[in-house]
């Protein structure tokens, strides 16, 4: 069967003889694996097609299982997100966790274009950790785990300071956070933040200042979120966490 797909390159690797074997998360096909034979040899027509990050238009075929490309044109190369380290270690974050923490169902046109946007945010420098934040919380949603900001998840209580609890599925009042002994305390603009993120479609991100302060809380959220939902061991966060180490 021929399939035509838009896509993203979220994987790539190295198949047999200068071949690779590329996953896409498409428009309307989910995650597909697709093998692009000769893409490492230096005139292939296919070479650009099988890098990572490259937008694309994918002609393939397929009877089960993996594809294999007969055509393919590039829509945007983001050729900038490989040669930029920091944008790197960013953009191969959002592309590993699409590739293990969406399942196949979960891999929806609407995850489609939150990933196309993110990495043109990363592109167009808007504030990387910001946009990997609310990229995480839009997987955390499209894998069911969307958690709730807007009350107290044990009273209701929507007043006072609150508390994240990652077990509790959102925050937690003053009055019940020692129900979740690793319920971790949000500032008000941390707060107000998550809340936006809950919201908002990546689409949609303008450029927004955020202070250092709230931007660390926003990560140690967003981390205590990811390890009780997602909690895959990802090689491209620790790379990450290594480059915000040395540039603080
Ligand atoms: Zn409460």
């Amino acid at each position: 069967m021929q399939v035509r797909v838009e896509g993203i390159v979220i994987r790539s690797m190295d198949y047999g003889e200068g071949n690779k074997i590329v996953t896409l998360l498409t428009d309307t096909h989910g995650k597909a694996g697709v093998i692009i034979r000769g893409a490492k040899k230096i005139k292939s027509r296919h070479g650009s097609l099988s890098q990572l990050f490259t937008q694309g238009e994918y002609l393939f075929y397929r009877n089960s299982g993996l594809g294999t490309l007969t055509h393919g044109e590039i829509i945007e190369s983001h050729h900038v997100l490989r040669e930029q380290l920091d944008m790197t270690a960013y953009a191969s974050y959002a592309a590993e966790l699409v590739d293990r923490a969406l399942q196949e169902e979960d891999a929806s046109a609407f995850m489609y274009e939150q990933l196309k946007a993110c990495l043109h945010a990363f592109e167009e420098g808007k504030d990387l950790m910001i946009t990997t934040q609310l990229f995480e919380m839009k997987v955390l949603q499209a894998a069911g785990y969307g958690p709730d900001f807007n009350a107290c998840v044990s009273c209701g209580n929507t007043v006072g300071p609150m508390s994240l609890s990652a077990q509790g599925g959102g925050v937690l009042c003053s009055r019940c956070a020692y129900k979740d002994a690793q319920a971790y305390p949000l500032s008000e603009s941390a707060l107000k933040l998550l809340r936006l993120f809950q919201q908002m479609d990546l689409r949609r991100l303008g450029n927004i200042q955020v202070k250092d302060e709230t931007k660390q809380q926003l990560k140690g959220a967003m981390r205590l979120l990811m390890d009780m939902h997602i909690g895959i061991p990802l090689k491209s966060r620790s790379f990450l966490d290594q480059l915000d180490k040395y540039s603080i």
